[in-house]
């Protein structure tokens, strides 16, 4: 990234010779994503993350189809970028929506998409994998049901990439596919959008022709580098390395099989660097500051939450109580966790627990 904040400071859509030197470092950038993706390079745009692809491939795609139609459909568990945009889409521009639910282990059915699939419906969106409970959806059946429907397909992938076996973007059967840099060791405020060609969503930035005409702005060439760094470096071979994450991961999840301990979503459909319990009775919030007292950084609901105390909506969609989706906490590993950091935070947590029965 360094070489983008000195050397090449240029701006790559001026045509002196600093302009063109980072215009074709831009190129390659695109073409570098092209190759690991398995697509075309125009079909890779670099957004500022994942809320902004969310915004585009959302937004961009209902008021280009709208003519054709104004139903939606997205699921109960999405992130906020997913459900506030859909929402604004409905309150403000009149589209229709039908949000699909989820199992008990917070799971999407295929069948309950095809069945809302309605005349009308332009767009649908689901998510890759939950940012809450990790829990993985099956993308690529929901995705072969939108292509048969003739239907426009989302997914937000954020949470998957980097951790889950990629052969290419075209895995999801989506013809939209949100990733942000931050969440497989790129920078933070990175993120991309594949729009499968020829797709040419209603611009949401208004201004300049960058990225092939689907989102103006200059280009943020630092940030860029990073996230393409990080997706060659990181996501072919995932840096979420699952055979070693899944023993620490099942090691950590012993702790749902104590009384008053809930685990949610069983290891083998969840992400394997993500463990998301319920303890009833003990808040969110009161948990995570007796574990940062103890020096772990855990979370709750999506990060972009936390510090509210509104039961979590993935939680109250998987059918658990106000007081069980209050008590959500999430613990995620990383590629340094160590074997001595889980057993310290199971000591930590479980005697917490104890004390606070
Ligand atoms: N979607 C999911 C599933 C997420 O987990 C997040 C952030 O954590 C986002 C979207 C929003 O990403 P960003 O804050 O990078 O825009």
């Amino acid at each position: 990234m360094l070489p983008f904040l000195g050397d090449f400071f240029g701006n790559p859509s001026s045509i002196h010779r600093i302009g063109r030197k980072v215009r074709a470092l831009l190129d390659d950038c695109r073409e570098r994503v092209a190759r690991v993706w398995k697509c075309r390079a125009s079909e890779v745009v670099f957004t500022s993350g994942a809320t902004e692809s969310v915004c585009l491939a959302i937004c961009g795609s209902a008021r280009f189809l709208k003519s054709k139609g104004r139903h939606l459909i997205t699921s109960a568990i999405e992130h906020h970028a997913v459900l506030n945009t859909v929402e604004y889409l409905v309150n403000k521009e009149g589209f229709e929506l039908t949000t699909l639910p989820v199992d008990a282990e917070g799971r999407v059915a295929p069948q309950d998409l095809d069945n809302a699939i309605k005349d009308d419906t332009i767009l649908v969106s689901v998510m890759a994998a939950n940012n809450e409970t990790g829990a993985i959806q099956p993308v690529a059946e929901l995705g072969e049901i939108c292509q048969q429907r003739g239907v426009l397909f989302h997914t937000d992938a954020v949470q998957w990439f980097g951790k889950e076996p990629f052969e290419s973007i075209h895995q999801f059967n989506a013809d939209l596919v949100t990733i942000c840099g931050h969440k497989f060791y790129g920078p933070k405020g990175s993120g991309a959008l594949f729009i499968k060609s020829p797709l040419l969503p209603d611009p949401i930035l208004f201004g300049g022709g960058h990225e092939n005409d689907r989102r103006a702005g200059t280009e943020n060439l630092a940030s860029i580098a990073g996230l393409v760094e990080a997706i060659e470096r990181f996501v072919p071979t995932p840096v979420f390395e699952k055979s070693r994450l899944e023993l620490l991961n099942s090691r950590l999840s012993s702790m749902g099989e104590i009384d008053g301990i809930n685990l949610l979503c069983p290891l083998a459909k969840r992400l394997a660097n993500t463990a998301s319990f319920t303890v009833p009775g003990i808040d969110s919030i009161t948990q995570l500051a007796a574990l940062d007292l103890d020096g772990i950084c855990a979370s709750a609901g999506s990060a972009c939450s936390a510090g509210s105390l509104n039961p979590s909506h993935v939680l109250s969609a998987m059918g658990k109580s106000d007081n069980e989706a209050n008590s959500l906490v999430r613990f995620s590993l990383g590629r340094e966790t160590t074997e001595e950091e889980i057993n310290f935070v199971l000591s930590s947590f479980l005697n917490f627990v104890e004390a606070n029965r």
